[in-house]
C-alpha cells in the first residue's frame, strides 16, 4: 500500500513536471544571455564563502551586482556570505542569523539570481514566494526587493491584508515575486481564480519559527499543501527552528543549516548594550514618562503587551505633552494608517514609538537608539526581536532597557542561558516624576480616554492570564488596584474573566512558594469581594492586607539613573551616569546593597506628616471670626465622644487606623443627633413663618374686602372640585399623568399642583385659555359652566355644590 502511494506521489511530480514543461513558453534567448548564465551557472559549486570579500566575487548577474553596488551594498555580511553560495546552488536552507545581520539580503539575491538563469518572464507566473508574518515586514521586503532587483525584467507584487482585494486580484496573474503575508495569501489561493503557484521555484519564510508557530499553524499548513513539493525553500530568522515537525510540514528532509553566529559569545548584535531594571507595577508608566522626558534627542521604540495598553498610552502622553514627537503602531490601526506611522518613524529621528510585538519582527528602523520593553516578554525569542531593532546592520549601535515586576526577574536566568548579555541597573526615585495628579485630572474631565485607560487595564492583565509560562506570568500576582491607580483609574475596573476563572475553581497554576499562596487566597478574597460591591471601596479590609502583603514581597525601590541624550545640552538632570551593576558578581552584588543602604530614604508624605505629629504642630486647622471679630466655636469640629477625647490625648505619633474608625463611629452617633435638631428647628421655623403669612392675608382681606379685579375674584375658599368627582375620575387622572410625562416636562409634583391647588390655576383656565389634556374631564365641564357664569352665579352655584356635599 505504501510503495503504491509513493509510486502515485512519484507519478504525480513528473506529471506535474511534464505540466511545467508543457505550460513554460519557448523564449528567443540572445546567445550572449545563455552564454552569461552558463558561465555563472558553472561557478556555483565552486563557491567558498572563506574566500569571498565582495558582492563581485559570488558568480551573480550583472543587474544584480549593480543592484548592490547602486544601494551601497558592496561587502556581504556573514550570514550573505554563508547563505548565499549554498542558495545558488538551490540547496534548502535554514538560516539562523542575529537580528539585524542582513538576512532579506540573504534571500533575495538568490531569488533574482534563480529568477534570472531560468528566463523567467511575466507570463511564467509566480516564480517566488516570500512569506511574512507581519504586513509592515512584507513591505520592507519588497522595498529592498525593488531597490535591489530593480534592473531586472521580473514584477514583483506584495499581497497584504488591508488593502484592495479586487485591485490585487486583477494583478495576481504577472506577479513573478510575491511577497505577501500568510493569511492574505490564503485569500487568493482559496478566492481567486487567477493565482496559480504551481510553477513556484522558491519559497522564503522569512521570520521562519514565527511563521510556523501555533499562531499561523493552520494557514500555513493549508498553504504549504496548494505549493508544488519540488521547489527550493529557504528558511531564515533570528531564532530559528530546528523542530522536524516544522521541517517535516515543509518537506524539508535535509536543509543546509547556516548559522554563522552559533559559535558567538552572544546572540543578541555585538554592539547593542542591554539593561533591565526592577520595579513595581504602578512605577512603571512614571518611569517611562521621565524616561522620554530625558531623552527628547533620541529615537526611541517601547514595546507593550497589548494594543490597548499602546493606544491609552499614546493617547495619555500626547495629552501630557512630553515635547517629543510620539507614535502608536498596533494591529487594531486601519491598513493606511499603520503604514504612515510606519514611514514616519524610519523617516524621523526624534520620536517616540509605541508598539505592540506587531514590531517586534523583522522591521529595520533606522538609527533607532533605544528599545525599551515595558512589559516583560513572552519568551527568549520575543526578547531577542523586541530588542533587535536597535544595533542594526554593519557597526549599528544601541541600548535596549527592559523592566520587570519582581516576581518576573526569574525570566533574567533564561535570558542569560540563551547567551544575552544583560545587567541591572538602578534608577534614582528622585529622578523619576510620576505626573499622577495631572493623569488624574485629566481622566476625570475625558471619560473617553477613562475607557481607555480602563480598557488597557483589562487587557493587560487579560495577557498576562494567558501566558503560558506561569512562573513569570501570574496575574494572581500583579497589585490590580495599584496598577489602575498608576493608569490613573481611581476606581478599579472590575475584571470580570478573572473572577470568572476564579468562581470555575479551576486550580491555579503557581509555584509552590507558601508567600505567594497565601497572597493567592488574600487576592481570591477581594476578588470575592468586588463580585458583591460594585467598587473596591478603600477601607475594605480584605484589600488593605493584600497591599501589604505584595509591599513585603518586593525589595526596596530599586534606585537606577537615567542614560541621557548623549548631544543633549538642556538640563543637567539628563547628565546623570548610569550604573552597571553585574549581578552575576557576588562582590558587585554585595556593594550595591551597602550603596542602597546608604542612600538616602525617598521623603514620602506620611513621613512627614509623622514628623509633624511627633512636634505636636497642629496642622488645618480652620477658626471662623464673627463680624464683631471674636472667634466663633465650629462645633462639628469639637469632639463629643469619650473615646474621641481620649483617642486626642494619646494619639502622640503614628496612625491607628482601626482606632480612628471606631472613634469615627462614636462621633457619628452625637452627629445625628445634632442633625436631627437641626431639621426640627428647620421645620420649626418653617410652620411660623407659614402662620406670619396666612395671618398677614387674612388682614389684608378684612382691608380691603375681596382682591383686584385684574386678579379676578378669588375663589380659593371653593371645594376642590377634583375633590367632589375625584373617585369616579380616577381612571381619567392616571391617563392624564402619562400624558403629562409625554407631553411635558412637568414633572409629578407640578402636576399634583394643578389637581390640589384650586385658586389661581383654575381662574387662568376658566377665562378661556385652552386647557391641555392633563385636566380631568369633568372638571373642564365645571370650568365651562363657571366661565359663563357672572361672580353672583358662581358664587350661588358653589354654595349649591356646597350643600349637596
Ligand atoms: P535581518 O533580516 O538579519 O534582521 P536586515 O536584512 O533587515 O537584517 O538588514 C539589516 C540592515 O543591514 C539593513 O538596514 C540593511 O540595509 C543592512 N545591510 C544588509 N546587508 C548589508 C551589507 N551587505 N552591507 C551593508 N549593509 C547591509
Ligand atoms: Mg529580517
Amino acid at each position: 500500500m505504501k510503495q503504491n502511494n509513493q509510486d502515485e506521489k512519484v507519478q504525480q511530480k513528473k506529471s506535474k513536471k511534464d505540466k511545467f514543461k508543457l505550460y513554460k513558453p519557448r523564449k528567443k534567448k540572445s546567445g550572449e544571455e545563455d552564454a552569461a548564465i552558463q558561465y555563472l551557472q558553472a561557478q556555483y559549486d565552486k563557491i567558498n564563502p572563506d574566500a569571498i570579500k565582495t558582492f563581485k566575487d559570488f558568480p551573480l548577474s550583472q543587474k544584480t551586482l549593480k543592484g548592490l553596488k547602486d544601494n551601497n551594498y558592496v561587502t556581504p555580511t556573514e550570514i550573505q556570505r554563508q547563505a548565499i553560495g549554498y542558495a545558488l546552488q538551490g540547496k534548502d536552507i535554514l538560516g539562523a542569523a542575529k537580528t539585524g545581520s542582513g538576512k532579506t539580503l540573504a534571500f533575495l539575491i538568490p531569488i533574482l539570481e534563480n529568477l534570472f538563469c531560468k528566463k523567467w518572464t511575466r507570463l511564467d507566473g509566480v516564480g517566488a514566494l516570500v512569506i511574512s508574518p507581519t504586513r509592515e515586514l512584507a513591505y520592507q521586503i519588497y522595498e529592498t526587493l525593488r531597490k535591489v532587483g530593480c534592473l531586472h525584467d521580473f514584477s514583483a507584487g506584495l499581497i497584504i491584508g488591508g488593502q484592495n482585494l479586487k485591485f490585487e486580484r486583477k494583478r495576481m496573474d504577472q506577479i513573478n515575486i510575491l511577497i505577501c503575508t500568510p493569511g492574505r495569501l490564503l485569500q487568493h489561493m482559496d478566492e481567486n481564480p487567477l493565482f496559480d503557484c504551481s510553477h513556484l521555484q522558491i519559497l522564503v519564510l522569512d521570520e521562519a519559527d514565527r511563521c510556523l508557530d501555533m499562531g499561523f499553524e493552520a494557514t500555513m499548513n493549508a498553504i504549504i499543501e496548494n505549493l508544488p513539493p519540488e521547489r527550493q525553500t529557504l528558511l531564515f530568522s533570528a531564532t530559528q527552528t530546528k523542530s522536524v515537525k516544522d521541517l517535516a510540514r515543509l518537506s524539508l528532509s535535509f536543509p543546509t543549516y547556516v548559522a554563522p553566529h552559533e559559535q558567538a559569545e552572544t546572540v543578541t548584535p555585538e554592539f547593542l548594550q542591554q539593561s533591565y531594571i526592577v520595579c513595581e507595577i504602578d512605577e512603571k508608566i512614571g518611569i517611562l514618562w521621565s524616561f522620554i522626558r530625558n531623552h527628547l534627542k533620541q529615537k526611541v521604540l517601547v514595546f507593550m503587551a497589548t494594543c490597548k495598553q499602546v493606544k491609552y498610552t499614546y493617547d495619555l502622553f500626547c495629552k501630557l505633552r512630553p515635547g517629543i514627537s510620539l507614535l502608536a503602531l498596533y494591529g487594531t490601526l486601519h491598513q493606511e494608517k499603520r503604514e504612515k506611522i510606519y514611514n514616519e518613524f524610519c523617516r524621523k529621528s526624534n520620536v517616540v514609538l509605541f508598539a505592540t510585538d506587531l514590531a517586534s519582527r523583522g522591521l529595520d528602523f533606522p538609527r533607532v537608539n533605544w528599545v525599551i520593553q515595558l512589559d516583560c516578554p513572552e519568551d527568549v525569542e520575543t526578547y531577542i526581536h523586541r530588542a533587535g531593532r536597535t544595533a542594526r546592520g554593519v557597526f549599528g549601535k544601541g541600548e535596549g532597557l527592559l523592566m520587570l515586576l519582581p516576581h518576573e526577574e526569574k525570566i533574567v536566568e533564561d535570558l542569560r542561558k540563551n547567551k544575552i548579555p544583560i545587567n541591572k541597573i538602578a534608577v534614582d526615585p528622585s529622578k523619576v516624576v510620576a505626573p499622577q495628579r495631572k493623569i488624574e485630572g485629566l481622566l476625570s474631565d475625558n471619560t473617553e480616554l477613562k475607557q481607555t485607560a480602563q480598557r488597557a487595564f483589562v487587557s493587560y492583565l487579560k495577557s498576562v492570564f494567558l501566558m503560558k509560562n506561569k512562573e513569570i506570568f501570574n496575574v494572581q500576582l500583579l497589585d490590580t488596584d495599584a496598577y489602575a491607580r498608576s493608569l490613573g483609574l481611581i476606581v478599579p475596573p472590575r475584571i470580570r474573566f478573572l473572577h470568572k476563572y476564579q468562581k470555575s475553581n479551576i486550580p491555579i497554576k503557581t509555584s509552590e512558594d507558601v508567600d505567594n499562596v497565601s497572597v493567592l487566597s488574600k487576592l481570591k478574597e477581594r476578588a470575592e469581594e468586588d463580585n458583591r460591591t460594585d467598587q473596591s471601596s478603600g477601607d475594605d479590609e480584605n484589600v488593605i492586607p493584600v497591599e501589604n502583603k505584595n509591599k513585603k514581597l518586593t525589595k526596596e525601590l530599586p534606585k537606577f539613573d537615567f542614560h541621557n541624550d548623549a548631544d543633549s545640552e538642556e538640563d543637567d538632570f539628563l547628565q546623570v551616569k548610569k550604573t552597571i551593576v553585574d549581578v552575576n558578581d557576588p562582590i558587585v552584588e554585595e556593594e550595591e546593597k551597602q550603596t542602597s543602604k546608604k542612600k538616602k530614604k525617598p521623603l514620602t508624605k506620611a513621613a512627614v506628616a509623622k514628623k509633624l505629629l511627633k512636634k505636636k504642630i497642629k496642622v488645618n486647622t480652620k477658626l471662623k471670626f464673627s463680624e464683631d471679630g471674636e472667634a466663633i466655636e465650629d462645633e462639628k469640629r469639637d469632639v463629643k465622644s469619650e473615646l474621641a477625647k481620649q483617642f486626642i490625648n494619646e494619639n502622640v505619633g503614628g496612625i491607628d487606623i482601626e482606632k480612628a474608625k471606631e472613634v469615627l463611629r462614636e462621633e457619628d452617633k452625637f452627629d445625628k443627633i445634632r442633625f436631627r435638631e437641626k431639621v426640627k428647628a428647620k421645620h420649626k421655623e418653617q410652620k411660623r413663618k407659614l402662620k406670619n403669612k396666612k395671618k398677614e392675608e387674612a388682614e389684608e382681606k378684612d382691608e380691603f374686602g375681596s382682591q383686584s379685579d385684574s386678579d379676578g375674584p378669588d375663589l380659593s375658599w371653593l371645594p376642590d372640585p377634583d375633590k367632589v368627582y375625584g373617585k369616579k375620575d380616577s381612571g381619567d387622572e392616571s391617563s392624564d399623568r402619562s400624558d403629562t410625562e409625554h407631553n411635558s416636562s412637568a414633572s409629578d409634583d407640578e402636576s399634583e399642583e394643578k389637581y390640589h391647588r384650586p385658586s389661581k390655576h383654575k381662574l387662568v383656565q376658566s377665562k378661556g385659555i385652552p386647557q391641555d389634556s392633563v385636566a380631568p374631564r369633568k372638571k373642564k365641564k365645571l370650568e365651562d359652566i363657571s366661565a359663563s357664569l357672572s361672580i353672583q352665579e358662581a358664587e350661588a352655584l358653589a354654595m349649591q355644590l356646597l350643600t349637596q356635599h
